[in-house]
């Protein structure tokens, strides 16, 4: 067994505090890694919480994870100490089902292991990244590209893939025109990685406080969902939505905004069911889909997009005493536009 250290949570309500965990000794296939950065990701505080169900206390959450190959098992090819890699929101799967055979394990019909708050194929409780190091099969390891800096890549293992997978699956692109709602940790990689692609990109906010940062990261133009304005303006205008707020919004007036054919896929999981006035989507034929991260196959492919587009997340490098005072600045949306905990401050 191999002792981490790492920032551990014992209840919805309480703080984080430091701890050890064990990982397994390495397996023919696994890897060791040391971790250097975790980003944290909306997803950790709802499940630290308790607010995506119960959970298995105490918790280590990150899954956006970027470090050093320490050591490899008997049989890893695809990795070497010394490595840069990164690990996202899962770590194994069945493989062998259709959904893991066609290379999208996060659907994987016997369910995904997700990095923590899950059990894996040996029946222990997985921990994520807030750790010094992780042991992870080398066929969910990621590697980096030189150009990457580890700090900034650490989010593009979810918020990246989170946003490059419905954009690459419903072809955003030239000519097509992309609206992202809400710029926040996964909002300002999608105007970035739409833009990238070809895409006219036009960022939906609740104000224009952050206008000019949307139209830095590449946006043609930005409006204020608070106007009414905005949406008599922009009726029928838009080839694909991203919708990347959590929070329960006014889904409908948003189907408006489609053209014939258009589709608004939610990445965001609001905790309460939505309502739909489906007469929005019969007129204009239009679709209302849903999107999580993406496979293996596909989260090397972003990485290696974002390295050639020279893309990376405006982050805000941490210590791990901050954690709570993050997670804080997080829900009060405090935050341009990711944390990244320095796993050398543990
Ligand atoms: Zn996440
Ligand atoms: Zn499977």
């Amino acid at each position: 067994m191999i002792t981490a250290k790492a920032r551990a949570i014992d209840g919805p309500d309480k703080s984080f505090r430091a701890a050890e965990i064990k990982r397994r000794d390495l397996d023919l296939h696994d890897i060791l890694i040391e971790i250097k950065y975790a980003g944290i990701c909306h997803s950790d505080i709802h499940t630290a919480h308790g607010e995506w169900g119960a959970v298995n206390y105490p918790l280590v959450p990150g899954h956006e994870i970027a470090g050093i190959v320490a050591e490899v098992g008997a049989e890893v090819t695809k990795y070497k100490v010394g490595d840069r890699v990164g690990v996202g929101c899962m770590v194994d799967s069945c493989g062998d089902c259709e959904n893991c055979q066609k290379g999208e394990e996060q659907f994987c019909l016997n369910g995904q292991v997700p990095t923590y708050a899950g059990v894996d194929k040996y029946g222990e409780p997985t921990q994520g990244g807030y750790s010094t190091h992780i042991v992870v099969t080398e066929d969910f390891v990621l590697k980096i590209p030189d150009s990457i800096e580890l700090d900034a890549a650490a989010p593009l293992l979810c918020a990246g893939i989170t946003t490059y997978s419905p954009l690459n699956h419903w072809g955003a692109g030239s000519g097509k025109k992309v609206a992202v709602i809400g710029l926040g940790g996964l909002g300002h990689m999608a105007v970035q990685i739409a833009h990238a692609m070809g895409a006219e990109v036009t960022v939906l906010s609740q104000t224009l406080n952050k206008k000019e940062d949307g139209l830095d990261l590449g946006a043609d133009s930005y409006y204020a969902t608070s106007d009414p304005e905005t949406f008599k303006k922009l009726g029928g205008y838009f080839d694909l939505i991203i919708n990347t707020v959590s929070a329960k919004i006014d889904i409908n007036a948003y189907f408006g905004l489609l053209t014939l054919d258009g589709t608004l896929v939610n990445v965001g999981a609001p905790s309460e069911p939505l309502s739909v006035r489906v007469q929005s989507l019969i007129g204009g034929r239009r679709s209302f889909a849903g999107s999580l991260i993406g496979g293996i196959r596909e989260t090397q492919e972003m990485l290696d997009f974002c390295a050639e587009h020279s893309i990376a997340p405006k982050i805000e490098v941490i210590s791990a005493d901050q954690i709570d005072e993050a997670y804080k600045r997080v829900l009060a949306s405090d935050v341009k536009y990711r944390f990244v905990i320095d796993i050398s401050t543990m």
